[in-house]
């Protein structure tokens, strides 16, 4: 398997009150796997990515990703290891301003050291080639549409051919059309064989996924595959 949590907790503490946001989550997600998370808002589900990710850490319990106990590495090599392990995708894109869609892509190579430098050029090209963006390279984000910023994102993600693609609600701020053209891209980075966690409010796209997995006030409530799923991927959603 790719991603194990085993009883993962986690609390915020505000005004001495201990806000419990993860009550004990288990689970696994095999290598490969398409797999949705979706919940109402605030039911935990970026607070989990961040566990996966290691934005943040667990209260208590253990995290696995790609063979590595999380809670066993250095933590000045924490953001080396997440950007060669794992492509993370946000709702708003969070690509440099100041920078090109190339030299966004480039980032992560050059942040991590893979590939040589004129590979890392080369690299970028054809992912940006992948997401139908490379007549856009030379530009600044903010001179892109929401989807091109968000292809752009996703072949940033893709930089240094992690195994691990998760994305939070990466369709959440575009229209239909746009969010399907992006939905396909991970449909299709899932097909290559990378395991791909999408987070999601939108059923339709839940049900294209291998697995949805439910989360409410921070428990895993359900699970449905593509065979039973139905109403209950349904009531979960707002
Ligand atoms: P979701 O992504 O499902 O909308 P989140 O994981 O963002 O939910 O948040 C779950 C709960 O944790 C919410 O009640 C939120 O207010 C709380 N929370 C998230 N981050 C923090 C934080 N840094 N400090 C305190 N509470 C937080
Ligand atoms: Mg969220």
């Amino acid at each position: 398997m790719t991603i194990s949590l085993d009883n993962v907790v986690k609390n915020y503490q505000l005004d001495d009150v201990t806000h419990p946001v993860l009550n004990g989550i288990n689970l696994t997600i095999a290598k490969g796997e398409f797999v949705s998370i979706v919940g109402k808002s605030g039911s935990g589900k970026s607070t989990l990515l961040n566990m996966i990710t290691l934005l943040d850490k667990p209260s208590s319990g253990e995290v696995i990703v790609a063979g590595t106990k999380l809670n066993e590495i250095n933590k000045n090599k924490e953001a080396r290891w997440r950007g060669r392990t794992i492509g993370i995708v946000f709702q708003f894109f969070q690509l440099m301003p100041t920078l090109t869609i190339m030299e966004n892509v480039m980032l992560p190579m050059d942040f991590c050291r893979m590939y040589s430098l004129r590979e890392r050029k080369e690299r970028a090209a054809y992912l940006l080639e992948q997401v139908d963006l490379i007549h856009h390279s030379n530009k600044l984000p903010a001179f892109l549409s929401g989807g091109e910023q968000q292809r752009g994102a996703i072949a940033r993600a893709m930089a240094n051919d992690p195994p691990v693609i998760i994305a939070d609600e990466p369709t959440g701020s575009l229209d239909t059309s746009t969010a399907e053209k992006v939905f396909q891209i991970f449909e299709q980075l899932s097909k290559e064989g990378k395991t791909v966690v999408l987070i999601t409010h939108d059923q339709d796209f839940a049900v294209r996924t291998n697995r949805s997995i439910i989360l409410s006030d921070g428990k895993i409530i359900g699970e449905s595959n593509r065979l039973n799923q139905g109403e209950s991927i349904i009531d979960s959603l707002e």
